[in-house]
């Protein structure tokens, strides 16, 4: 199976700068390897540009959020139809800023992946412990109480579209990376949770400061399915760097 290299842009990229990125990134990626799969997240503003700058190659779109309704009085919100309707393929959800900033609880979430896959959108399910988690040997607890109830519901069938990212808090957007022997621990945590309680399996990201240098470590173990870069994929230099190194 391929593994996924994805890219949050976060809050970031205007339409032109989404431009200038892929014409960017094309220039870097003419070689690049066919042993992944490349899937963008801009934000909701740029998603019909990026979608646009994709035709007719193998990268796919995604938006970093989606409501859990249809439509209706729900002011700012963006539904998963209207994502579909624009041609994003992915949605990330369960994010650790969406859960911090957003007050995004494990069942808001639950009710955002029932949507999303419902309207044929594949998740990208973000899941991970705070610094003061993993010092107190809570960490298997809380990634438990966060799949069990993120995914509360869903059908084996369901598992074919969701994709969990172990991001751990401490590591994303802090220059320190989680050691892989550590985060090869909570993916094989996962794996066996997954199968044990959903009698599923579903592909595992790390994500947290993956940059050039560390990618190998990553995705030279068996249990880890890709990656999810944020700061690093701002550039398509740097972001074409980590897709060569994981080749
Ligand atoms: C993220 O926000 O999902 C992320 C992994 O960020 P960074 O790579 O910047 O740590």
């Amino acid at each position: 199976m391929k593994k996924i290299i994805a890219a949050n842009w976060k809050m970031n990229k205007t339409i032109s700068e989404t431009k200038s990125f892929f014409h960017n990134f094309r220039n870097q990626s003419s070689l690049l390897a066919e042993g992944c799969e490349i899937i963008i997240f801009p934000p909701f503003t740029s998603i019909v540009e990026a979608v646009r700058e994709c035709e007719n190659t193998d990268i796919k779109i995604g938006a970093q959020n989606c409501y859990y309704e249809s439509s209706g009085a729900f002011t700012g919100e963006i539904s998963a139809e209207m994502i579909r309707d624009i041609g994003a393929e992915y949605v990330i959800l369960g994010h650790s800023e969406r859960r911090k900033y957003f007050c995004e609880t494990d069942e808001i979430i639950n009710k955002k992946i029932h949507k999303a896959l419902k309207n044929s959108l594949k998740v990208i399910f973000c899941v991970g412990e705070s610094f003061e988690t993993r010092k107190n040997g809570k960490v298997n607890e809380w990634i438990e109480r966060q799949i069990k109830n993120g995914l509360k519901g869903l059908s084996k069938e369901n598992f074919k579209n969701i994709v969990i990212a172990y991001e751990p808090i401490w590591a994303i957007g802090t220059g320190k990376a989680i050691n892989a022997e550590s985060a090869d621990e909570v993916v094989k945590f996962i794996k066996k949770y997954l199968a044990d309680n959903f009698d599923s399996e579903s592909v595992i990201l790390y994500g947290g400061s993956v940059k050039s240098d560390n990618v190998r470590e990553f995705m030279g173990l068996e249990d880890i399915g890709g990656l999810l870069v944020g700061g690093a994929s701002l550039s398509a230099e740097s972001f074409a760097e980590i897709i060569f190194a994981s080749g």
